[in-house]
């Protein structure tokens, strides 16, 4: 006998009046839903920031697994610490000194990805309605967690610098002004996802600054800080104040997402409600995924790989920019990022790069449109580029698609007229450095 796949059925869900609330903000996200598409092998992805592990050492990893099983086998397939193990958070402390962090393993929270230290930080802080600050645009996964425990989400507004201190100051002003409590500023400060830029030294300690005058926490979420091109990285807003900061770390992108181990760094009372929380979520983050990360950080040259990842990144990004050089018509502007996976491009007036998604597609060439990374609808005229994944003469391949698309599109619009309900506030490009107003 077979038993259909629950998909053929009829989508007429039963439970459609029973579920939480909270469960309104949970949408697929827009990454989500292209990747299907996108992972078509005659698709040039420039859509999902896949990290690109290809050069990890794979014979290395191999044996300290072996090793693991057969030396620690009974511990690293048991339960563990709701906290981490020791070993992992004190070899946590040691990668965030190379930001300037002194911090002891007690205050650090190893979780599941640092995306679950997102969803516990706000499991604990927010209640439904509360304000969470963040950059325009942002990380889409956190926007979701933000939705998902009905917060609302007030957008300030970046530049090449990162974000501006005073539209920062401007939307806190606005919130207390309508009443609204906010919890706290959740800031990406090095190689924004999905903007590409990097805050700059004098702001971190302006926002630090401005945070603390005001009685808010930072949320610094910094998966990217390692892989800067150009320069060493730069020193965290948490070693600049210990106080109202929480700091995310992730080993996702220094070494391998597949083992799914982050961390958070907090206050010590709060890192004992996120201790609390993370043990109602999972009890335990997972023991073997820990063990398997400290006998790499402990036996093998993670410094070393992590250079191999920045070059093969910055010849990526070069890739990528040269390719938008050579190709993009005169009125698309973009950023160049010094460190990450992303690009921001921003569109000429009036381009749609949400309703243009599916002649890209048919074009076979994916992207991400920048309504994705707001709260609040806009980014219509945007879109985010990952050149992580893609070798260069990928790189260069869906680049030239995408401009043909572009100006296909273009020349549509000259000769039927502006579509004036895209909206044009934003943009990340040298004439035009202020994406967006909250
Ligand atoms: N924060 C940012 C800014 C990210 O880009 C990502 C992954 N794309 C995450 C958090 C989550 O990473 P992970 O859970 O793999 O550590």
């Amino acid at each position: 006998m077979s038993i259909e796949p629950s998909r053929s059925r009829p989508v007429l869900d039963p439970y459609v009046d029973r579920y939480a609330a909270r469960t309104a903000g949970m949408t697929a996200s827009e990454i989500r839903a292209l990747f299907a598409v996108a992972s078509r092998p005659e698709v040039v992805s420039l859509a999902g920031g896949m990290p690109n592990i290809s050069g990890l050492p794979l014979d290395v990893v191999g044996h300290a697994i072996n090793d693991l099983v057969l030396k620690d086998g009974p511990t690293a397939m048991q339960y563990g610490s709701g906290q981490g193990t020791p070993e992992l958070r004190e070899q946590i402390t040691e990668i965030m000194r190379l930001e300037g962090i002194e911090a002891h393993a007690d205050d650090v929270v190893v979780t599941v990805g640092s995306q679950q230290a997102v969803d516990l930080v706000t499991r604990i802080f927010c209640d439904p309605g509360d304000v969470v600050l963040c950059e325009a645009p942002s990380y889409v996964g956190a926007l979701g967690v933000f939705k998902s425990y009905q917060c609302e989400v007030v957008h300030a507004e970046m530049d090449a610098d990162g974000l501006i201190p005073d539209a920062l100051r401007n939307a806190i002003r606005a919130t207390k002004a309508a009443g609204k409590t906010i919890k706290f500023l959740y800031t990406i400060p090095n190689f924004h996802n999905p903007a590409g830029v990097t805050l700059s030294l004098e702001r971190r300690h302006e926002v630090v600054e401005i945070c603390a005058e005001e009685g808010i926490l930072i949320l610094e979420d910094n998966p990217y800080g390692l892989l800067g091109f150009d320069r060493e990285p730069m020193p965290a807003m948490r070693s600049m104040s210990a106080d109202n900061i929480i700091y995310l770390g992730s080993f996702s992108k220094t070494f391998a997402p597949g083992f799914r181990v982050g961390w958070a760094l907090a206050p010590h009372t709060v890192r004992e409600k996120l201790v609390l929380a993370q043990e109602s979520a999972t009890l335990c983050p997972p023991s073997f995924s820990q063990m398997a990360i400290s006998a790499y950080l402990r036996d093998h040259d993670w410094q070393g790989q992590i250079k191999d990842f920045r070059e093969m990144y910055r010849e990526r990004r070069d890739a990528m920019i040269g390719a938008l050089t050579d190709m993009m018509p005169p009125a698309v502007r973009w950023n160049v990022p010094d460190g990450g996976f992303y690009v921001w491009l921003t569109l000429p007036p009036g381009i749609n790069a949400k309703a243009m998604l599916p002649r890209a597609v048919t074009a076979r060439v994916a992207y991400v449109p920048g309504t994705a990374f707001f709260a609040d609808g806009f980014g219509s005229s945007a879109m985010r580029l990952s050149f992580c994944y893609p070798t260069p003469e990928r790189i260069r391949e869906g680049v030239r698609r995408l401009a043909g698309v572009l100006e296909a599109e273009m020349e549509l619009q000259s000769t039927f007229g502006i579509d004036d309900t895209t909206e044009m506030r934003l943009g990340l490009g040298p004439d035009n450095p202020s994406p967006n107003s909250i």
